[in-house]
């Protein structure tokens, strides 16, 4: 690994480079997005929060809000993230909010962290979880997380914090791994959430038993990317269109003990 020198060539003698890949700022592109649903004379309602999918005669007719406000809708569409399965309980068995550890580290050699020398990465992430980006160019920072089993939590109720053995296994990990980080200071952290579904495939599908409803949720920490199909399959749900993908994120029953089938994901030790 003499091209990105900042990792311990004695665990990582060889890994996989893609030149083409990288990444994108999440803020960045869902206001894209907003801008370009606003151009299409989508009205978005900031600040409204979603409370009761109001039912009549087994359809979803309305939504109304806890800041009082109330939309009549012909078709609804959740697609509320790891709150969904409290504004639809009846998913609470098949999907959870999980949170997971995120880690910025201003580096005491950047030039070490920065893009070529260094890039995009996951560390043998099936048994680590562990994943980072280089230098950011105005932050200067690493941000380094954990792609792992994370930690089951209320969205709303519960701290969404990192503890000390967060970072004592990033610090185990980096000392192992990338050794010119492992006492660099930390300047930020912050448990993110996924929206996990117990096997880990997303949930896009008709409500079976209100019309009128619709399902777009289960991201399992891997939705971010696939933005650009997503859209298209929930829309084809929504409108009764079959998608290809359909039978693979239907509304389906999982048996509580069924583990992730990521691949790149960490199951834990
Ligand atoms: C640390 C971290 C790193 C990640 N890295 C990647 C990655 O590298 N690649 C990747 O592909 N994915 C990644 N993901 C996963 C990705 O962010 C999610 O899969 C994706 O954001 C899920 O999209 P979503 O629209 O289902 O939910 P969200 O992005 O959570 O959006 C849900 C929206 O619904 C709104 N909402 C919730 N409840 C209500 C309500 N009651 N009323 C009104 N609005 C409501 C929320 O405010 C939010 O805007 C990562 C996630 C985390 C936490």
């Amino acid at each position: 690994m003499t091209r990105f020198s900042a990792f311990n060539p004695q665990v990582y003698p060889d890994g996989f480079y893609n030149p083409t890949a990288g990444f994108v700022e999440s803020g960045r592109i869902i206001k894209k997005l907003v801008d370009y649903a606003e151009q299409l004379g989508v009205v978005i309602h900031q600040g409204q929060t979603a409370q009761v999918l109001e039912r009549a005669g087994g359809r979803c007719t309305a939504v109304s809000t806890r800041e009082g406000a109330r939309f009549e809708a012909g078709h609804v569409v959740v697609c509320a993230g790891v709150f969904t399965p409290w504004l639809l309980p009846e998913l609470q068995p098949y999907m959870k909010a999980t949170g997971h550890p995120v880690f910025h580290l201003r580096p005491s050699n950047p030039e070490l962290f920065t893009y070529p020398r260094f890039a995009v990465f996951a560390a043998d992430i099936s048994n680590t979880g562990w994943y980072g980006f280089p230098v950011h160019p105005t932050e200067g920072v690493v941000k380094i997380a954990n792609h792992g089993v994370g930690v089951t939590l209320h969205p709303e109720n519960d701290a969404r914090v990192v503890n000390e053995e967060d970072e004592r296994k990033l610090r185990s990990f980096l000392r192992e791994s990338l050794p010119a980080l492992a006492d660099d200071p930390i300047v930020y952290t912050r448990r993110c959430l996924y929206t996990d579904t117990l096997d880990g495939h997303f949930w896009i599908d008709r409500h079976p038993g209100i019309e009128g409803l619709t399902v777009g949720t289960g991201g399992s920490g891997h939705a971010l990317k696939m933005g650009p199909v997503l859209g298209e399959l929930i829309a084809d749900a929504a409108e009764g269109r079959t998608h290809r993908w359909s039978a693979r994120y239907r509304w389906r029953h999982i048996e509580s003990g069924k583990t992730q089938e990521e691949e790149a994901r960490f199951k834990g030790d």
